[in-house]
């Protein structure tokens, strides 16, 4: 079947500057770090995709590792965009990254220009692109000069390969070093993508909220749900259906204890009372100030993008919402 986008695709988002960059991203992105891989449902991938960009969100971020396999989540993606959404490239911010393990031997990890390089040039084969939107150094490498990591990615958009630097993870030294680096050599860095929800606050307790909003760059969350966490699918046992019963790579059934289910059911009687959903309400409240530009989440299926993009109906909160979403959380 061929694909049309919805006409009325840019009604439901909104879109927000990314620092002090040109560029807007939407308010939700989606991410292809699960359920893109080699063994998961290519029909689903669709749906997912065409229902994201339907409703408006223009940006899919993946990396050179997503899977499993490596390489996967990217091919997966790259066979959408082939299929569905190459008539629609102007209108999409298509994100990888490099810099976690890729392949074997030493150059197919950290953050030096053999790896990057390369790298790239493997994601654009398996996308089928000739350049992607974002690129980022995916985390700070202590055993390679950060000049050469800045070099690399200035040299990657200078080629045309990436139109925008980011980096991912990065401490607010490494942050505020790569400011200066990119700066001087004209490279064009918008954007530090970290993780950040009501359960992850690290950003604002280690400097980097606020290191980024002087700076001018800008900060996508990712696992804004903490990895489906902050919803109310675990308030009742682990469906069999859910991350934490059916990957065990970074979510495990253990994870999911009985403190957690009581502080998260607590947080879904606040979103009862906002008319949320809990992961409209935990998406709301990162979007809630302007210091995030985008919140990256994940889905296993349509109907969550759908959930989650309706979030945007309300951000703002009470301080009595922040004072008991803060005490619930940090209890
Ligand atoms: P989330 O915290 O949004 O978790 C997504 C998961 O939550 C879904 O796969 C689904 O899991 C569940 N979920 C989503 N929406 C709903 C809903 N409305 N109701 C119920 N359950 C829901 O994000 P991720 O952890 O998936 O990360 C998102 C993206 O961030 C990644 O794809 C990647 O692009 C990026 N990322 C970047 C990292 C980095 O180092 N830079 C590291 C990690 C992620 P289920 O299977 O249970 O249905």
């Amino acid at each position: 079947d061929i694909y049309t986008a919805a006409a009325d695709r840019y009604e439901k988002m909104t879109y927000n500057r990314v620092g002090r960059s040109g560029l807007k991203f939407p308010a939700v992105s989606l991410g292809l770090w699960h359920n893109f891989g080699s063994k998961d449902n290519y029909d689903n991938m669709k749906a997912m995709c065409r229902t994201a960009f339907d409703n408006g969100i223009t940006q899919f971020d993946v990396a050179n590792n997503y899977g499993p396999v490596y390489g996967s989540a990217e091919k997966s993606l790259g066979r959408i965009l082939k299929d569905d959404f190459m008539p629609y490239r102007d209108e999409l911010v298509i994100a990888t990254k490099a810099g976690y393990d890729m392949w074997d031997g030493p150059y197919g990890d950290g953050g030096s220009r053999k790896y990057l390089m390369a790298s790239l040039d493997q994601s654009l084969k398996r996308l089928g692109l000739d350049y992607v939107d974002v690129f980022y150094h995916h985390r700070m490498d202590p055993n390679t000069p950060l000049e050469e990591t800045m070099d690399a990615l200035t040299d990657i958009v200078r080629s045309g390969k990436a139109l925008y630097a980011g980096v991912s993870n990065y401490n607010e030294e490494y942050t505020k070093r790569a400011v200066e680096l990119l700066r001087e050599r004209h490279c064009p860095f918008i954007v530090n993508q970290r993780r950040y929800s009501i359960y992850d606050r690290t950003i604002e307790e280690d400097g980097v909220k606020d290191c980024c909003r002087e700076n001018g760059v800008g900060i996508i969350a990712f696992s804004p749900l903490a990895q489906g966490c902050l919803t109310d699918k675990y308030l009742h046992g682990i469906p069999e259906d859910s991350r934490a019963a059916r990957d065990p790579r970074f979510l495990h059934k253990s994870d999911i204890t009985a403190e957690l289910v009581k502080k998260t059911t607590a947080l879904n009687e606040i979103a009862k009372l906002r008319g949320q959903s809990l992961a409209q309400m935990a998406l709301a409240w990162i979007l809630k100030d302007g210091d995030v530009c985008s919140v990256l989440i994940g889905a296993s299926r349509p109907e969550q993008i759908l959930d989650n993009i309706a979030a945007l109906q309300n951000i703002s909160f009470t301080k009595e919402e922040l004072d008991a979403i803060d005490r619930i959380s940090k209890a």
